[in-house]
């Protein structure tokens, strides 16, 4: 079968067909759109559709990941759409926070899941790590170091949760404790929450979801929103 001009593979056609025959909703295909031209993929429910976007342009491995990895997000958001927002509109630390906290809760449960798939192409990693040596080769002003220390420890995180290369988790552990020494240990912290609390259900992802909020005490400054329902942190 062909999405958006790729033929899929065997492997990646059969996870597509049993990923999409669960989901409820109708599930729309979009190439990525102009506002987010270096982006793999994402994902949004429109009007109680799935709209999954992934971009064309990828080689054929790559594009099946990140096509099956949107699937997953979207059987995510149908078994209990569990994500942080910022409280107030303006606080765009808190969006970009929450977005990064959203992604490593519920990127490590997809990430399980390609594995066992069997597919992973490696670009997803690849990318993902470029981007944290080129923010490791820039300076970090002065003002912005506790910033930057809380936003590397998610980026730390990231790589843990989603099984990055041991060899490079090595290299960026060692270079982001040479910038800050609270990076590795606020990692590690947050690391153990995810693991104490799971990220296979939409329970598990909310709880682990609070108790980061808690550990790095921004509460106040998020909501959680659970299938709808806000709750105040
Ligand atoms: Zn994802």
């Amino acid at each position: 079968m062909k999405v958006l001009e790729h033929t899929l593979s065997p492997g990646a056609e059969k996870a597509f067909a049993e990923i999409s025959g669960t989901l409820k909703k109708p599930l729309v295909m979009r190439a990525v759109d102009r506002n987010h031209p270096a982006s793999y993929g994402y994902t949004v429910e429109d009007r109680g559709v799935h709209v999954v976007h992934v971009q064309p342009a990828l080689p054929a491995a790559a594009f099946e990941e990140a096509l099956i990895h949107e699937l997953l997000h979207c059987q995510q958001r149908e078994a209990g759409d569990v994500g942080l927002v910022p409280r107030r509109q303006g606080d765009h630390l808190a969006m970009l926070l929450a977005s990064t906290i959203n992604s490593v809760v519920n990127d490590r449960a997809v990430e399980a899941r390609l594995r066992a798939l069997e597919l992973k192409s490696g670009l997803v990693e690849a990318v993902r790590m470029s981007s944290t040596r080129e923010a490791l080769a820039f300076p970090v002003p002065d003002h912005l170091r506790d910033v930057f220390a809380l936003f590397s420890a998610f980026d730390l995180v990231l790589h843990r949760v989603t099984g990055a290369d041991p060899a490079f988790l090595e290299e960026v552990t060692e270079a982001y404790a040479a910038l800050d020494d609270r990076v590795v240990p606020n990692a590690d912290a947050i690391v153990a929450i995810i693991e104490a609390n799971g990220s296979d259900t939409p329970a598990q992802r909310a709880c682990s979801i609070r108790a980061i909020v808690e550990h790095i005490g921004w509460q106040g400054r998020f909501m959680l929103v659970v299938d709808g329902q806000a709750e105040e942190l």
